[in-house]
């Protein structure tokens, strides 16, 4: 078959994909491997199935039983009488492969191979993982896994898993790549009593993955919280859509692990080296509005407080105590983070003098001194809830002689809460476990210390930002390409794939970017007339396509003022590639502008396998590497990503104009970036790429490129 063919089949199958409907809500399903034996997968997921509520058909499938747990047991999946649904597959990896066929046969939308000993052992697994993927799509059936725990969907009662046990009723849609993960999960969500919409295990991924996911729970009216473990992801840009819109409805948090590779490929640009996999996620996580979870508990901190679906408008937060030492920790950590202490009105502050006595403190953060009462929270709660400057509130509790833990949880809970985010801190150990199980049985979280539920509030501000942006809007220049994939050509054609400074010029001319004035001298006469022309000082460099790095070689001296000077620098460079690079290509001494003033920034990119190209944006010149000060975005760059970019680094400061300096026109840079993202975007072979440095200057004087290099690879979907 020709390759297009190949690919037109493969799309057709792609866009004839059914959805989810029968994984999560079946009318009947199959158990392949369903055993009499305690213990075994087989038995359980039967067992997991009859006990959870589950209204549909079940159907344990094995050829050596009559019947199991009181179900009728048929010898294949051909011998059910009725439609089923959903096949689940607990048999080994080998007979997988030999009865997968079976579904297609009777006409099953949709299957869970709970099975190991794919891809996950090896060479072998790997081959019957390929050819179960191959019949899977040939008879369009929905896999999830292989290697997986299954799914539990608590509307539709469905435990098709062999975890111990079913998690409550919920609002939380949770995934995970790692099975192991959620069992740990569901222990925990079953003992804290955190409740459920979807729990899935992806396990390999042969068809079912973390894209499939977000769009089904992003649609489901049951889940209003996405929850995600990660360890990669198949199509990273295909992931990029869906969550950008998912995100737009309801919260995904993500826990991504599996980062620590960077800076392990060899690179031929400063981008290359500082970019990596894990950037790119980061940049792709927060250009779509994923909120990131940093450990496990950040993943369960985040979850508790967004599933209670109240988000705060702001930053400004209140803290309502009964102890002071918690209160200036709390105010502490408040401060350290992107998070303010709200001032109160005027009115809140009468409203506490007149319900408060006279030694608490009416101002934020408001201590209700020990021997507070529930009475006390529940005013002072009312209290700075109405106050316009306040966005959300830290409720925290220290067990003391004379308060009712309980007593004061249930005020808590029962306060109307204006929409605004109430996040209680009861602290201690036995004497408030009661208060935490009253606070979960009405939905609220519980924090064990203030600083997890301020990193909660933190990351539900970062979420009503992202939501309330508005739409991203990119732009298009009026640019030369035609001239650039000229030059590409010219390169590929001469078998180049590493492009220096000459040719490199040319490209980002033509996509508007100035540079300093240059010519080539071939000889010393030549030099000094170019430089004379051009008008001293000058920068001399070595021009070769052999060697990229030029001042690393000794290959670039700025700041030449004679023609003596330049004379001397001209032998001294012919000499010096002589000696130690004599079979390099050397194309002669490039006599150029020097450009003073300004400030240098980098602006390059490295292209990601999952999500294309990452551009990055820092301050620039030799120590790039060495400050590591830079930041990540994946292409095309809409405006405010731009913005952003600039905005992040950490020497943001210096370009804003220290010590009485003029600022540096930020305008330019961002269009600088958005003219970089448009020819990365336009020019898949262009597979890493440094523009460094960029000398900016303030309002009024253009940026000017000084250095740029490239470096090409074929690229499978080359336009
Ligand atoms: P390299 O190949 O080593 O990156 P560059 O062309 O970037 O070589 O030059 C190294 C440094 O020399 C730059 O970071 C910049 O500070 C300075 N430089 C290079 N060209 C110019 C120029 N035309 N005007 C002023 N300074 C320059
Ligand atoms: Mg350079």
């Amino acid at each position: 078959m020709a390759e297009s063919e190949a690919l037109l089949n493969k799309q057709a199958l792609m866009t004839e994909k059914a959805g989810l409907g029968k994984l999560f809500s079946p009318k009947s399903v199959a158990v392949v491997g369903a055993s009499r034996e305690k213990g075994k997968v087989g038995h359980t997921v039967l067992r997991n199935l009859i006990n959870h509520g589950f209204s549909g058909k079940i159907y344990p499938v094995n050829p050596q039983a009559k019947s199991i747990l009181g179900k009728k047991c048929f010898p294949s999946l051909l011998e059910i009488p009725g439609e089923v649904d959903l096949a689940v597959f607990a048999i080994p990896a080998e007979a997988v492969v030999a009865t997968f066929e079976q579904c297609g046969g009777k006409n099953i939308p949709a299957s869970i191979i709970i099975s190991a000993g794919f891809k996950e052992s090896g060479r072998k697994g790997a081959s019957l993982e390929a050819k179960l993927a191959q019949k899977a799509a040939e008879d369009n059936i929905r896999v999830l896994g292989p290697n997986c725990l299954g799914v539990i969907d608590t509307s539709s009662s469905v435990n098709a898993t062999f975890a111990a046990g079913m998690p409550p009723k919920g609002n939380i849609g949770f995934f995970s790549q790692s099975g192991a993960l959620c069992t740990a999960i569901l222990d925990w969500a079953i003992g804290e009593g955190i409740g459920f919409s979807k729990f899935v295990s992806l396990g390999n991924k042969l068809d079912i993955d973390e894209t499939d996911m977000l769009r089904a729970m992003g649609e489901d009216e049951h889940t209003e919280v996405i929850l995600g473990y990660l360890e990669g992801v198949k199509d990273g840009v295909r992931f990029l859509e869906a969550a950008g819109s998912v995100t737009q409805r309801k919260p995904v948090i993500m826990l991504k692990s599996g980062g620590t590779e960077a800076g392990a490929r060899a690179a031929s640009s400063h981008t290359g080296s500082l970019a990596g996999s894990e950037k790119a996620f980061a940049a792709a996580f927060t250009q779509s509005g994923i909120i990131r979870a940093v450990a496990i508990e950040d993943l369960f901190e985040y979850a508790r407080a967004f599933s209670s679906r109240r988000y705060p408008k702001g930053n400004r937060v209140a803290i309502v105590t009964n102890a002071g030492g918690p209160a200036i920790i709390a105010s502490d950590a408040v401060e350290r983070s992107s998070l303010r202490m709200a001032s109160f009105e005027k009115e809140t502050i009468e409203s506490l003098r007149t319900s408060l006595p006279p030694s608490a403190n009416v101002y934020n953060p408001v201590d209700l001194i020990g021997d507070a009462k529930h009475d006390r929270y529940a005013a002072a709660l009312e209290a700075v809830l109405k106050d316009p400057n306040v966005d959300g509130v830290f409720v925290i509790f220290t067990p003391q002689a004379m308060s009712g833990p309980e007593e004061v949880a249930r005020a808590v809970a029962r306060c109307g809460s204006n929409g605004k985010p109430i996040l209680p801190v009861f602290m201690g150990g036995p004497a408030v476990e009661g208060s935490a199980e009253i606070l979960s049985k009405a939905s609220m979280p519980n924090y064990r210390y203030p600083e997890p539920a301020i990193s909660a509030m933190e990351a539900m501000v970062r979420y009503e930002t992202w939501r309330a942006r508005p739409a991203p809007e990119y732009k298009s220049f009026s640019v030369d390409k035609k001239q650039v994939q000229r030059l590409l050509e010219e390169a590929w054609a001469s078998g180049q794939t590493e492009i220096g400074e000459y040719t490199a010029r040319e490209i980002i001319s033509a996509y508007g970017f100035k540079v300093p004035g240059s010519v080539i001298a071939n000889n010393v006469s030549d030099a000094e007339f170019i430089a004379e022309k051009i008008g001293f000082p000058v920068v001399l460099k070595i021009a070769s396509p052999d060697i990229l790095h030029k001042s690393d070689f000794g290959g670039v001296r700025v700041g030449v003022r004679s023609r003596e000077e330049v004379r001397e620098v001209f032998h001294e460079m012919k000499e010096r590639v002589k000696r130690l690079l004599p079979d390099a290509d050397l194309w002669g001494i490039s006599v150029q502008e020097m450009i003073q003033g300004g400030k240098e920034v980098i602006i390059g990119m490295v292209r990601d396998p999952q999500f294309g190209p990452v551009v990055m944006f820092g301050l620039g010149g030799i120590y790039v590497e060495i400050m590591k000060d830079v930041a990540f975005r994946i292409a095309p760059l809409s405006i405010d990503n731009a913005q952003e970019m600039v905005r992040e680094i950490k020497s943001f400061p210096l370009l804003q104009g220290a010590r009485g300096e003029k600022p540096v026109h930020i305008e330019a840079i961002v269009e600088a970036l958005l003219r970089f993202s448009q020819l990365v975007t336009d020019f898949p072979e262009i597979y890493e790429m440094d523009i460094n440095p960029l000398k900016v200057f303030p309002q009024g004087r253009e940026p000017v490129a000084l250095d740029a290099r490239l470096a090409l690879k074929r690229n499978e979907v080359s336009q």
